[in-house]
């Protein structure tokens, strides 16, 4: 019984397409102003807007997924950062550095018209030290008059630099080529359990929240020494953790530690989405003494849209009094509906309350995460629930789900093939049923929906 109506190649490919895995990701770094934002806009083929008309603007979002000659990756965007807070050199090395980190290829861009300056200098610096590989985008190559400045780039060291206009894309079909000659196909051991190293733990949440406590108080005093660890590369970043038994790595713990980007939304940003993109799970810190913010609920959607399994924990508990908890609650079920399905611990980081159950959530969710429904089983309970609450009719016409498949994990990810659009309630009312019926506790779900045309 498989999808009538649907060719074995059109279901394969969106299987593919839907159970892929981790995506490369590529970084564009470069000084303010070269076109960054404009590359990126080219790239991702402008479907979500990410030039803002104010330099300096936070931005929520810095990652996208992008496609060029069939093959997915991710753009990570670093435009749109704040020039005055630390100083020009400085604020582009700091952006560059996060960047090129989650980076599994970089592109630098270089402003043709301006030439090469010190703060490029800076950035080939950094990228000669990452290793990653680099491709030289030499932009404002508006026409062939231009393209021998572009030439004066091979100056930087980083190899050929192609001639690009972003703003017109010229070029900029080249350019990809050649990320693509030189970008993994899928990022080198982005899970420690594929390889059978410690699982990627991102410790989130807005500053101040509680995370180098809390980071702190696990490590204690039993903090493993990286090196001795045999087949672990040391990645300066990260701090391998023992915890009930078992080593975690905690990824991007150094910008924890040394606080860098306080106050500086972007940067937090930032190096959110870096963490995010190495773990496996993410621990989002909440201070339950303060109501519930934009900044909270972000920083979840973050780790949502990244496809993380996800914790909360609600850090400050030694501090709740009754009417604090009673507002407490209400806001957790009003802002926080969407996520109802990760596990909850309320913890204190100073006085170590509940720590005990941070390792059975991250657990719970992990498994959550990598849950499989066998075909058949999944296709049972569709056919029920499709008898029992069928699509609403529109137009005359009800649309069908005529079969389900699980096209992924980590997170669990399904195809449903229909015979026509299902709502987005349906969808949702889908997605509720399937949690309610095989678990999934701690991870997000995708559902798409292929219709027969
Ligand atoms: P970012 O700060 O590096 O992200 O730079 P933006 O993408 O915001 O671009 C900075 C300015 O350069 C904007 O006014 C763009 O319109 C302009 N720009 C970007 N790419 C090109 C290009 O290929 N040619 C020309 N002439 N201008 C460009
Ligand atoms: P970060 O910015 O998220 O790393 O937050 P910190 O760990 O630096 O904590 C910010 C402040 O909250 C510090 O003054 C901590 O002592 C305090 N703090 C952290 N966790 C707790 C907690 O569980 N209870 C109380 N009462 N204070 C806490």
């Amino acid at each position: 019984a498989t999808g009538e109506g649907f060719e074995a190649d059109e279901i394969a490919s969106e299987l593919a397409a839907a159970g892929s895995g981790p995506l490369p990701v590529l970084a564009v770094v470069g000084r303010p102003n070269v076109g960054k934002s404009t590359l990126v806009n080219r790239i991702i083929g402008r479907r979500e807007a990410v030039v803002e008309d104010k330099p300096g603007v936070t931005r929520d979002r810095v990652s996208y997924e992008a496609e060029w000659a069939g093959r997915r990756f991710k753009v990570v965007d670093t435009g749109g950062w704040e020039q005055d807070v630390l100083g020009i050199h400085a604020s582009v090395a700091a952006q560059a550095e996060f960047a090129i980190d989650a980076a599994d290829a970089v592109v630098m861009v270089v402003d043709t018209k301006v030439g090469a300056t010190d703060t490029d200098d800076a950035v080939v610096k950094l990228l000669r030290r990452s290793g990653k590989p680099v491709v030289l985008c030499a932009n404002k190559v508006d026409g062939p008059s231009q393209e021998a400045e572009a030439a004066y780039l091979w100056n930087l060291g980083i190899g050929e630099p192609y001639p690009v206009s972003a703003i017109h894309g010229r070029g900029t079909g080249d350019l990809l080529d050649a990320v693509l000659r030189v970008m993994p196909e899928a990022p080198p051991q982005t899970f420690g359990t594929a390889l059978g190293g410690p699982r990627r733990v991102a410790l989130i949440g807005r500053p101040n929240v509680g995370k180098s406590s809390l980071l702190n108080k696990v490590a204690g005093e039993e903090r493993v020494v990286v090196d001795e660890l045999a087949g672990t590369t040391r990645d300066p970043v990260d701090e391998l953790i023992e915890l009930g038994g078992q080593t975690w790595r905690f990824v991007d713990t150094a910008g924890i530690r040394r606080r860098v980007q306080d106050g500086v939304d972007y940067y937090a940003s930032l190096r959110t989405a870096a963490a995010l993109e190495k773990a496996e799970v993410a621990v989002v810190l909440v201070d339950v003494t303060e109501p519930i913010s934009v900044q909270d609920t972000r920083i979840i959607t973050m780790a949502v849209e990244a496809g993380r399994a996800l914790v909360i924990a609600y850090n400050k508990w030694d501090q709740l009094d009754d009417e604090r908890r009673f507002y407490l609650e209400r806001e957790i079920e009003q802002d926080l509906v969407q996520v109802q399905w990760a596990p909850r611990v309320n913890v204190s980081a100073r006085t170590g309350r509940h720590m005990e159950k941070l390792v059975p959530a991250i657990e719970t969710a992990l498994a959550g995460w990598e849950s499989r429904v066998p075909t058949g089983k999944l296709n049972a309970f569709l056919g029920e629930l499709v008898a029992s609450n069928p699509h609403p009719v529109r137009g005359g016409k009800q649309p069908r789900i005529l079969f389900g498949t699980q096209a992924g994990t980590r997170p669990p990810r399904f195809v449903l093939f229909a015979s026509g659009f299902l709502e987005a309630g349906y969808r949702r009312f889908i997605e509720r049923r399937l949690r309610e019926e095989f678990g999934f506790e701690g991870t997000p779900v995708h559902i798409s929906v292929r219709v027969r045309e």
